[in-house]
């Protein structure tokens, strides 16, 4: 239903040029993100599951278990005979939810480590490693230093392989009274959200297509992210998607599909009309770009597939010339359709003139106000009220970002506070889920959740506490000197200059 009108007008069917399938793939991935109701609704039934998993002593859990499965888990509940149909679609969703759970590490105890999903990563959470040293039911306490508290990492390394040994020291372990725990991999919080898995569900999906099909995937391929961040408006970003996904109902594609015997081109008559024919190589098209005063190395090309040429036009223009690029083929293309439906056709000159025009206002109008630009200056780090003592942290990690960099440098902040005596203590970051994670009074799912509930009992020290989220620009100083240390790899027992720099400027503005 949704394909019928986003391909038809007026009640009329028109060719549905792509495919619903890629359609709902993401517009990174080459579709328009469309929701794929389906998997959608297998989504939202995985999340009844999730809560019937979470929640044992609800109502809904207690009467579905006592009927179905009162000697199972959920997770490997049977249908059972005639299903009720509430029933029967939660059941269907099981497999999702067991698509996106694993353990996470308290105590170890509870976790075997060959057959139970536990390891930190995205595509396998099961160990692949065969048992060597230690037996095969063994479990995840056994790669724990009872009395450290830490991973032991010489065993690890001599059990696993590089790659795997790797997953397991990036888990934080925390206080050794924290329980086992089974969480929601794809969302941060550890808990189970719709977004998430409806991701999951689609990119098994894409999986299973690509497995039939073999070859390289043309997911991995495409990256069309580009396009959404023209700087041009919404119809030329949906022409250009058009283009590059052979949508575009030029006459070669419309013989192709079988509508009309007349291939040629309808100006110059010489050529198949394609839609690199259209855009770039037909006599008209090469006016338009002469006029254009683009460089003509930048455009001209000997490609024939649509894709390439505009690729290769962007690595040679800057983002606003391929802006207006991007708006000459759009208006190319509407002027062939003006000659084609009411036999109008437009002067090169004019049509160059007018998206000069237009692309030049469309930019001003786009462009940021100078008062949004002086706004952004006058941030800078907020002092607490009299009696209390401000400490603001911040952590660096390159690309691998997961948190536990953030939340270790929290704990260390509130350490040092314990260890300074301080007692009215104002934690403050720019990392909101930290923020969230030490505020919430339920215990987080998080993989930082060991790390988070140590924050929430040291904090229980002070007489008065409290933690806030603060921008990036507010915390400059703390951002700054992580970033030196993770550039430099040490601990400074002094403050850098440039540190020292950023606090006196602060400073001076309170
Ligand atoms: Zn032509």
């Amino acid at each position: 239903m949704i394909a019928n009108y986003w391909w038809n007008k007026k009640d009329t069917y028109k060719i549905h040029w792509v495919k619903w399938d890629t359609l709902c793939d993401s517009k990174r991935d080459g579709g328009l993100g469309f929701r794929d109701l389906d998997s959608f609704n297998t989504a939202l039934l995985a999340k009844q599951a999730w809560r019937i998993l979470s929640r044992p002593d609800s109502l809904i859990s207690r009467v579905l278990r006592a009927k179905y499965f009162p000697n199972h888990d959920l997770l490997e509940a049977p249908l059972g005979p005639k299903p009720s149909l509430t029933w029967r679609s939660i059941w269907g969703s099981i497999h999702t939810l067991q698509s996106g759970l694993r353990w996470r590490v308290g105590d170890g105890n509870t976790i075997h480590i060959w057959g139970d999903k536990w390891l930190p990563r995205s595509h396998n959470f099961l160990v692949s490693t065969p048992p060597s040293l230690l037996p095969a039911n063994a479990t995840v306490s056994a790669l724990i230093d009872d009395d450290l508290g830490i991973w032991n990492r010489d065993l690890i390394f001599s059990c696993f392989s590089e790659e795997e040994a790797a997953a397991i020291l990036s888990i934080p372990l925390g206080n050794r009274v924290f329980t086992d725990s089974l969480i929601w991999h794809f969302d941060r919080s550890g808990s189970f959200t719709v977004r998430s898995a409806y991701r999951l569900i689609r990119e098994l999906k894409a999986a299973a297509r690509e497995a039939l099909t073999g070859g390289p995937s043309v997911r991995q391929i495409r990256n069309w992210d580009w396009i959404w961040k023209l700087h041009v408006p919404p119809k030329v970003k949906h022409f250009v998607w058009s283009c590059c996904s052979g949508s575009i109902p030029v006459r070669s594609q419309l013989r192709h599909r079988n509508v009309t015997e007349e291939a040629s081109c309808l100006r110059c008559g010489c050529e198949e009309e394609t839609t690199i024919h259209c855009l770039y190589s037909c006599t008209y098209a090469r006016q338009i770009w002469a006029l254009s005063e683009l460089p003509y190395s930048s455009y001209s090309s000997d490609s024939s597939d649509i894709e390439s040429w505009f690729n290769q036009v962007r690595k040679n223009l800057d983002s606003k010339d391929f802006g207006f690029f991007s708006s000459l083929c759009w208006w190319i293309w509407f002027s062939r359709n003006k000659l084609m439906w009411e036999d109008r056709d437009t002067q090169p000159q004019i049509l160059v003139n007018s998206v000069r025009g237009f692309h030049r206002r469309f930019v001003a109008s786009r462009s940021i106000t100078p008062s949004t630009a002086s706004n952004r200056s006058n941030l800078h780090w907020i002092p607490p009220s009299s009696n209390y003592i401000k400490i603001n942290f911040d952590a660096a990690v390159g690309n691998s970002g997961d948190g536990v960099a953030e939340t270790t440098a929290a704990l260390r902040a509130v350490q040092f506070a314990i260890e300074s005596g301080w007692q009215r203590i104002i934690l403050e970051g720019d990392c909101l889920n930290v923020i969230k994670g030490i505020v919430i009074r339920e215990a987080s799912l998080s993989s930082v959740g060991c790390i988070l509930e140590e924050i929430k009992v040291l904090c229980r020290s002070f007489s008065s506490f409290s933690a806030c989220h603060t921008i990036r620009e507010n915390n400059r100083a703390a951002h700054e000197l992580a970033r030196l240390a993770y550039l430099d790899s040490c601990f400074y027992p002094v403050l850098p200059s440039a540190v020292l720099e950023i606090v006196l400027s602060e400073l001076s503005l309170i």
